[in-house]
Order: structure tokens, then C-alpha cells, then sequence
């Protein structure tokens, strides 16, 4: 699902590479990588003798290898010093410097705060810590908002994906926030999400109290990272994979209004054990469309990971002024967190504006 690659073009995220302890599995991942491509062009050159292509194929890796790591220690220096040299404060912004793991995006940088170790900052979403290695005051450096620059690589990642140039949102309105949380084996993960800057801060607290709380979470990646065809495609399979997700810019469904995770002010939680759930005049239909997700849209017979007026979750978004889909009359979205701050919908688009019960 998640882009692999061991070139160093500019498209190449350095964190695969990160020989940090933290981010071993990213380095190996990488290696692996490598090792394939070694693999591949060994097959292509026919005419090498016995032996000699197993040689080359270790060149090959090493090589390949060589370069990853040099690329990835070139963007950490290029990193700090940018970050050391970026005063820009942002009250939008909370810890950040650069695009979590994004080396040329240091203009946000918030004056006031400790700078975060850029082996934090450079984390890839999916990997997994032991919470042993930090003590309480550092947990809070794991929990970052960065701005979006259309040079920097969360652009490269979102563009003509979740994010295209449009009248209703701005790169400038949107922040890309590292968290952490339990994943269901209870480990502590790292997760990413991209929402409208007006509720980064109390998007950032909710997850990590969530967090201290050891709430669990499948697991938080971008949207991109399903994309196949569209908006609403890569909505479909990201609930499928109970992918914890926020900004995409898309309509709501079965609807050509703008949703509201188009503008960054709504989240979806666990959504395969809190699908959509409409009422048809013949039945149900429910997102996302398995059975797995359909034995979910009965909310009587409760089960772990599945969100009602009691949870932790519910409790925690809406004491930080966020609605809840699961409240609507019909349909009921029981994944779906919403809090439009400021948001005004008479600016908004002309074929649409997001609004309340908008999944
Ligand atoms: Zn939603």
C-alpha cells in the first residue's frame, strides 16, 4: 500500500532510510527494497555468467543502500539547519518546524517552543516505540503540527490526491500532525493525519489524551495512501483497512455538497467497527461496504472499538467542542468527529457547503 523506493529522487522519503533504533523498520524496509530492485536488474541482464550476477546483485544493493543512506543523512543536516535558522512563530503550529518527516519545510517553525529532535519530527507514521524510551515531558514532543508547502514533500504526497487547487480550502488553512496512539496489539504507534489549522491544537490534545488513556486505534495514515481512482475510492478502502483519517477533499456521500473532511474539520475513527449506516426504504446501506463492517452497523450488540456515548473518545472530541455522526438521525456515522471552527459557510463554495450530518 505505502510507496517503497531506494532512488534518491526528490520524491524519496527520507525516513525509510532513518538509522534511528525507533525507525529500524523503515531502514529495513528500505533494505528490503534494494534488495529487490538488486534482484530485478539482475534478471534483466541476461548475459551475465554464473556467479557473477549474485556478485553484482550485492553491488547493487550496497550500492543502492550507499545512496539511501547518504540521501537521508544530506536531508537531516539540510534539516537542522533550516530548523535552527526559522523563527516564523504560528500559534497554528505546535512543535513543528517542517513537514513531520519532511526535511525542506522549516518556514513554521514556532519560536516559542523547545526545538523537537529531528529524530522525532522525521518519524514515519506506522512505526512502532517503545514508550519506555521517553518519560512524560518528551511524549508531548511526538504530538506536532506543521504547515504545508507546495515544496515540500506532504505536498508532493497530497497533491491531486486529498488536496487540489480549489476555491474552498488553502494549503495555508491545513496542518499535517504527528500523534501518537495504541494500535489494537497495544502497541505505541506513530500515526499522521492532516486537518484545518483552526483545530489542530484540539485535535493534537484529543489524541493524546487518547493516547495516555491507551485507547486503541487500528491505525492513522493520510488518506493518499489508499487513493486509487478518487476521493470517495480512497474513502472506501481506507475504511476498509480501518484507517483513521481526516482531510480529503470530497464531496459527502451519495451527495455532490462538499464534506466536511474537505475542509480538515472532521475525523473518522476506527471506521470498520463505526461504519456509515443509512437507512434505505429496503435496508441498510453501510460503509464501508464488507461484511465485517455491516456486522458493526448494529449498535446493540457492543463490542471493543466501537464508539458510543460512554467511550473515551466520544467524551474526549466532544469536551473539545466536536459533534459526533453518531447523533445524526439518519444516516448515523459512527466513525465521524466533526467541529467546524470557524468556519463559515456563507464563504464557502458556490455548489455547496459543508454543514452538520456531513460524513
Ligand atoms: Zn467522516
Amino acid at each position: 500500500m505505502f510507496a517503497r523506493t531506494c532512488s534518491n529522487a526528490p520524491s524519496v522519503p527520507a525516513e525509510r532510510f532513518a538509522l534511528t533504533n525507533r525507525s529500524r523498520e523503515g531502514y529495513d524496509e528500505g533494505k528490503r527494497e534494494c534488495r529487490l530492485r538488486a534482484g530485478q536488474k539482475e534478471e534483466e541482464d541476461d548475459g551475465e555468467q554464473d556467479g557473477a550476477g549474485e556478485w553484482f546483485s550485492a553491488r547493487a544493493e550496497e550500492s543502492c543502500m550507499k545512496k539511501a543512506t547518504a540521501f537521508f543523512l544530506s536531508v537531516t543536516a539540510f534539516a537542522a539547519l533550516l530548523f535552527s535558522g526559522a523563527a516564523a512563530a504560528d500559534p497554528f503550529v505546535r512543535n513543528g518546524g517542517w513537514e513531520g518527516s519532511c526535511a525542506a519545510d522549516a518556514s513554521d517553525t514556532d519560536s516559542a517552543a523547545e526545538p523537537v529532535p529531528e529524530e522525532i519530527l522525521t518519524l514515519p507514521a506506522g512505526t512502532i516505540l517503545d514508550s519506555a524510551d521517553f518519560g512524560k515531558e518528551e511524549e508531548s514532543q511526538y504530538f506536532s503540527a506543521s504547515g504545508i508547502h507546495e515544496d515540500g514533500c506532504i505536498f508532493q504526497r497530497i497533491n491531486g490526491k486529498s488536496y487540489r487547487q480549489n476555491d474552498d480550502i488553502s494549503l495555508e488553512d491545513l496542518r499535517y500532525l504527528k500523534v501518537l496512539f495504541r494500535n489494537f496489539e497495544g502497541e505505541t504507534e506513530v500515526g499522521e493525519m492532516i486537518v484545518n489549522r483552526a483545530i489542530a491544537d484540539d485535535t493534537l490534545d484529543v489524541f493524546h489524551a487518547l493516547y495516555d488513556a491507551s485507547y486503541p486505534i487500528r491505525k492513522i495514515h493520510l488518506v493518499d495512501e489508499y487513493w486509487k481512482t478518487d476521493g470517495a475510492a480512497a474513502d472506501e478502502a481506507s475504511m476498509e483497512d480501518d484507517n483513521t483519517s481526516a482531510f480529503n477533499y470530497r464531496t459527502m456521500t451519495n451527495s455532490d455538497k462538499l464534506s466536511n473532511h474537505a475542509l480538515g474539520y472532521a475525523i473518522d475513527l476506527n471506521p470498520l467497527e463505526n461504519p456509515y449506516v443509512r437507512q434505505e426504504d429496503d435496508g441498510f446501506s453501510v460503509s464501508p461496504d464488507t461484511a465485517e463492517a455491516r456486522s458493526y452497523a448494529d449498535r446493540q450488540n457492543m463490542r471493543p472499538y466501537m464508539i458510543d456515548s460512554r467511550d473515551k473518545a466520544y467524551l474526549e472530541f466532544t469536551a473539545h467542542g466536536f459533534t459526533w455522526g453518531g447523533y445524526w438521525s439518519n444516516p448515523k456515522d459512527y466513525q465521524h468527529f466533526e467541529k467546524s471552527a470557524g468556519h463559515d459557510p456563507e464563504n464557502a463554495s458556490g455548489r455547496g457547503t459543508a454543514s452538520a450530518e456531513s460524513d
